[in-house]
């Protein structure tokens, strides 16, 4: 019998996957963004994708983290996140310069893509990589254990939900989420992001949405990243561990905990959806719209050599070198990777 349980607990395990915002979450992201783009916004985005359903950003919301999970995406590893060195639940704050690690961050990352989706010069793969980068790191940056290096995200707190034997970063990502809608397909996200949408709309979010994207501008992609930022962070001290990491350790976190947090998971799924439409809406306005239009006058009266090169990896320009910080090394330890969900087994 041990063999037969041991491969279905394997490939129960491989479904599960391992993701940040799980696929659930980036999908919900991704159907809330598709709601609020303009039809302009949504050609264009359907055209870089070459995909006219009606789920072209749900379907690429997770490419990032299975690129990451490769050989050849293992240096997007870090855009993933950004590990605010604060103290938590004492302090919590996003310091780009002190925060962005020398390989990039999802500022920075954010920064990178928005720059090289409009340039216009980029070959289709890239436009296309650079959009479905985009897509999944503004979904990312709303989860507030990304925005956080005390134990590499919470990725080293043991706790227990539901019965089972996790770590904290990855109930945010993945299974309180799946919990409260009890699935994890692409309808189940539609469903998800139809409710939040309605909440945007007219219900409890109503009030809220025009100050989450109040000041984002396209112009400054690191303000308004880090801005973003530092809101989910904020969380880490007054709703993720409130009372420190160890309190979280005494016992099931379901249900008390998981109630007390649940409510806040919704909200971040809604705003990041609500950031990423208005955002891409953003990049279309002024940057595609525009470079269409002066396509023309550009060739006629500006010498294409003169233009600069655009970069032909799709790096990050690294930010200066300094020595890593205790929460740096441990990531490196890691692998760069950032979530362990994959491995979930039943609390003895
Ligand atoms: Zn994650
Ligand atoms: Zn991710």
């Amino acid at each position: 019998m041990a063999p037969v349980f041991n491969s279905l607990l394997l490939s129960w395990a491989l479904t599960k996957g391992v993701a940040a915002w799980g696929s659930l979450g980036h999908a919900t992201v991704a159907y809330v963004a598709q709601n609020y783009l303009t039809s302009d916004t949504a050609a264009w985005a359907q055209g870089v994708l070459n995909d006219t359903t009606t789920s072209y950003l749900a379907n690429i919301a997770s490419w990032a983290d299975q690129y990451r999970a490769t050989t050849a995406g293992k240096w997007s590893a870090p855009f993933h996140f950004i590990d605010a060195e604060d103290d938590p639940p004492t302090t919590c704050d996003v310091d780009y310069d002190r925060d962005c690690g020398d390989t990039g961050c999802s500022i920075s990352a954010i920064l990178n893509y928005t720059q090289r989706v409009s340039d216009g010069r980029l070959s289709v793969d890239h436009t296309e990589e650079a959009l479905k980068f985009l897509v999944h790191i503004i979904g990312d940056l709303t989860q507030p254990l990304h925005d956080e290096a005390y134990e590499v995200g919470g990725n080293d707190i043991a706790v227990t939900f539901n019965g089972y034997s996790d770590n904290l970063h990855s109930d945010w990502d993945t299974y309180m989420p799946e919990q409260l809608i009890g699935g994890y397909s692409l309808s189940d996200a539609q469903s998800w992001a139809n409710s939040l949408i309605e909440d945007i709309t007219s219900g409890q979010y109503k009030s809220m949405a025009t100050d989450w994207i109040d000041g984002d501008t396209t112009s400054d992609p690191v303000t308004t990243a880090t801005r973003w930022a530092s809101d989910a962070n904020a969380f880490v001290c007054t709703v993720v561990m409130p009372n420190g990491s160890a309190a979280l350790q005494t016992g099931d976190l379901y249900p008390d905990y998981y109630n007390s947090v649940i409510g806040t998971i919704e909200l971040q799924i809604a705003k990041g959806g609500y950031r990423l439409g208005n955002w891409l809406n953003l990049i279309y306005s002024s940057g595609i719209a525009k470079r269409d239009l002066n396509a023309e006058d550009q060739l006629q009266s500006r010498d294409r050599d003169t233009l600069p090169e655009p970069e032909l990896v799709s790096r990050d320009i690294p930010a200066a070198s300094r020595s890593l910080s205790r929460a740096q090394l441990a990531r490196e330890a890691m692998g760069g990777s950032c979530c362990s969900s994959g491995k979930r087994k039943h609390a003895p």
